[in-house]
C-alpha cells in the first residue's frame, strides 16, 4: 500500500499500478474503509479505499458520463433515478445535469466517504448535494433495494469491487431487489470490473443479472485508472432494444438534454455496445 511515498495498488495479483504521493490530504479508518485521498502530479487528487483505486480528478470524467449518460439518454423518459453508492460524488454531479428528473436518490453505505470527498475532491460533486431532487441515504444498497417501497426508471450502480462491503452488491439478491425497484422499461447499469483482468465478474453477473431482466449485456470505455483494459459496465432491461438507438435518436435526446459532456458523444454511446471478441465468448459460454 504506502511505501516511501507511493501508493501501490493491491486489487491484482501479480500486476499492478503505483502512484507517487505528493501530499497526503485524509488519512483514516472509516466505519467501512481505509480512506485515503492524496495529491498526485499526473491524476490529480486520487482517493483509494482499503488499498484500492477509486477515483481520480484527472480521469472521472469518463467513467461518471458513462455511467449516467448512457443510460439516462437511452431510457429517455426518466423521472426517478437511483444511485447506489457514489461516495465520491462524481455520478451525482454527472445525474443532476438532467433537469428533466424529478427525483434523485443515493444510497451510500459510508458517510465519512460522501464527506471527506466533499471536502477534499469538491470538484466530483460540484455542489450536487445542494440540488432539492436529491435524497442522500446512508445505508447498505443491497438492503435498501430489497426494503424501499420507492420505484426508480434508472438504477445505476457505482459500486466497489466485490470485496468488502462492496461484495453484496454483485450476489443475485441484489440483482433482484433491483429489478424489484425498477419500474417498467427501466433500465439497470453497474460498475462490473475491468474485464480482461477480472473476467469471472463479466459471466458471474450476466447469469445473476441476467436471470433477473429480459435483456442484459455490456458496454465499456477505457478509463486509465482502472488499468488492464477496458472497464465493462453491466447493462440490464426488460426492453430489448434501448441499448440499440439509432444514432439520430440519441443524437436527438443529447440535444435536447443541452449536456456539456468531455468524454461522451452520441457516437461513443452507440459504440460502446460493440464488445470484444473474447468478450463475446466468454457471454456465451454461460
Ligand atoms: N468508481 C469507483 C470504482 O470503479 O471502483 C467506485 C467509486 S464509489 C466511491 C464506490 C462507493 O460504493 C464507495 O463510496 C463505497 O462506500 C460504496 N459502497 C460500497 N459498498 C456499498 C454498499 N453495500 N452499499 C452502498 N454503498 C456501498
Amino acid at each position: 500500500m504506502l511505501d516511501n511515498r507511493r501508493y501501490f495498488e493491491t486489487l491484482h495479483s501479480g500486476y499492478g499500478q503505483y502512484f507517487d504521493i505528493d501530499t497526503i490530504l485524509f488519512e483514516q479508518k472509516t466505519e467501512q474503509w481505509h480512506l485515503i485521498i492524496f495529491e498526485n502530479a499526473t491524476f490529480g487528487r486520487v482517493m483509494a479505499l482499503d488499498g484500492i483505486i477509486q477515483t481520480t480528478e484527472r480521469d472521472e470524467f469518463i467513467y461518471h458520463e458513462m455511467l449516467t449518460h448512457v443510460p439516462l439518454l437511452a431510457h429517455g423518459q426518466a423521472k426517478r433515478v437511483l444511485i447506489i453508492g457514489g461516495g465520491d460524488g462524481g455520478m451525482l454531479r454527472e445525474v443532476v445535469k438532467h433537469t428533466s428528473l424529478e427525483s434523485i436518490t443515493m444510497v451510500e453505505i459510508d458517510n465519512a466517504v460522501v464527506e471527506m470527498c466533499k471536502t477534499y475532491l469538491p470538484n466530483h460533486s460540484n455542489g450536487a448535494y445542494d440540488d432539492p431532487r436529491v435524497n442522500l441515504v446512508i445505508d447498505d444498497g443491497a438492503r435498501f433495494v430489497n426494503t424501499t417501497d420507492e420505484r426508480f426508471d434508472v438504477i445505476i450502480s457505482d459500486c466497489t469491487d466485490p470485496v468488502g462491503p462492496g461484495e453484496v452488491l454483485f450476489r443475485s439478491e441484489f440483482y433482484q431487489g433491483c429489478q424489484r425497484c425498477l419500474k417498467p422499461g427501466g433500465v439497470i447499469v453497474a460498475q462490473n470490473g475491468v474485464a480482461f483482468m477480472q473476467p469471472d465478474e463479466v459471466t458471474t453477473t450476466y447469469q445473476r443479472l441476467g436471470h433477473y431482466v429480459e435483456h442484459c449485456t455490456f458496454y465499456a470505455a477505457a478509463i486509465p485508472t482502472y488499468i488492464g483494459g477496458v472497464m465493462t459496465f453491466a447493462w440490464g432491461s426488460d426492453n430489448k432494444t434501448l441499448h440499440q438507438l439509432s444514432i439520430d435518436v440519441i443524437t436527438e435526446r443529447f440535444n435536447r438534454a443541452n449536456l456539456a459532456t468531455r468524454y461522451y458523444t452520441p457516437a461513443i454511446h452507440q459504440a460502446s455496445f460493440a464488445l470484444p471478441r473474447y468478450l463475446v465468448d466468454a457471454l456465451a459460454t454461460v
